[in-house]
């Protein structure tokens, strides 16, 4: 099969023939139409997420499968398929309790710790790949429905870790990046009022498409100030930062009203102060969201095949321009989400 290998963190992709993986029991193998390519799997080509080289990367696939193993019963052949982003264990009391990601015998991710999406065909254990449900066109849209695993399905699970209500003010902090402007999508979906939080004001214009009702530049102004007279003085209900950097994680804490929910989802994960005596006073909750679970990937695929919400796509190329896609990734050149097409 041609894929697209990673020797070491920092190099340029190499392309590469090799032979096509073959289900062992309790595996499969898909072969891939498209595969999402966003910030988190560049940081690992760059070297700031660890990974083991060499390395396939990828996780936000659309595939069919064409190999089930001994023992497989959950997948056939002709299954249209994407894939969860964690290696979770499938046994322990976090999985059993419908919270894999916070699996306590977790193999790690995909296209991090095994091969990933950027390959012709992908071999995971088959608990991991999700079957599609019905109502999606997989082979009209690969690339859309590939970044639904990550890119939509993250945000659509913070509105219920953030409980987020019609009518409630959310502030997106990093509305612009990849996950962030679905965030924004999906919180206007959730009949949120949503203020758009972001240095680059060039996206600014998308924040406003996919559902934005104001923006804020904290490079330009006082972000927290601004925040608060966009609420006549009483804060936000809930801030999500995509950003977490110190100084995001204090505005977002300092803006929040009364049982106001701050959200961290990664990012830099920097430490952060917070006036306890605000937490007590206005009974507000610090939280954070990591990744989300298989019923959540399910549940955002199905709000898809309704075309209630359509996933932010604006960079298909065919895998053999992945170096240069990861280069305008890295420069911040994307919009919503990129994608390569597998040949
Ligand atoms: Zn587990």
């Amino acid at each position: 099969m041609k894929a697209m290998i990673l020797k070491a963190a920092n190099v340029p992709f190499e392309p590469a023939e090799l032979p096509d993986p073959a289900a062992g029991p309790g595996e499969a193998v898909a072969r891939v139409l498209a595969c999402g390519a966003g910030l988190t799997i560049q940081h690992i080509k760059a070297g700031r997420i660890q990974a083991e080289f060499p390395r396939i990367i990828g996780h936000e696939i659309t595939g069919e499968i064409v190999e089930v193993g001994a023992g497989v019963k959950s997948l056939a052949v002709g299954d249209p398929v994407t894939a969860y982003y964690y290696l979770n264990c499938g046994h322990c009391r976090w999985c059993l309790a419908n919270l894999e990601p916070l699996c306590n015998d977790s193999g790690g991710n995909v296209g991090r710790n095994c091969d990933g999406g950027y390959a012709q065909y992908i071999k995971l254990p088959a608990h991991i790949f999700i079957r599609l449900p019905e109502g999606l066109d997989h082979k009209a849209h690969p690339a859309e429905i590939g970044v639904v695993t990550d890119a939509l399905a993250t945000p659509y699970k913070v509105l219920r870790r953030a409980r987020v209500a019609a009518g409630a003010t959310v502030a997106v902090f990093g509305a612009g990046g990849g996950v962030g402007i679905h965030q924004v999508m999906l919180a206007k979906w959730a009949k949120a009022r949503v203020i758009a939080v972001d240095i680059a004001r060039d996206k600014f214009d998308a924040c406003r498409k996919a559902g934005a009702d104001e923006t804020i530049d904290p490079s330009s102004c006082d972000v927290v100030e601004a925040l608060r007279d966009l609420t006549r003085g009483e804060g936000v209900d809930v801030a999500i930062d995509y950003v977490s950097s110190t100084s995001t994680l204090e505005a977002g804490a300092k803006a929040l009203g009364r049982r106001g929910r701050l959200v961290t989802l990664g990012g830099a994960g920097q430490p952060f102060r917070v006036s306890s005596l605000d937490m007590l006073l206005k009974e507000q909750d610090l939280l954070g969201s990591r990744y989300v679970t298989r019923v959540e990937v399910l549940e955002t695929l199905d709000l898809v095949a309704r075309r209630e919400v359509w996933p932010i796509v604006t960079d298909v190329r065919p895998l053999a321009e992945a170096e240069a896609l990861h280069e305008r990734l890295e420069r911040g050149g994307i919009t919503g989400r990129a994608a390569l097409l597998m040949p």
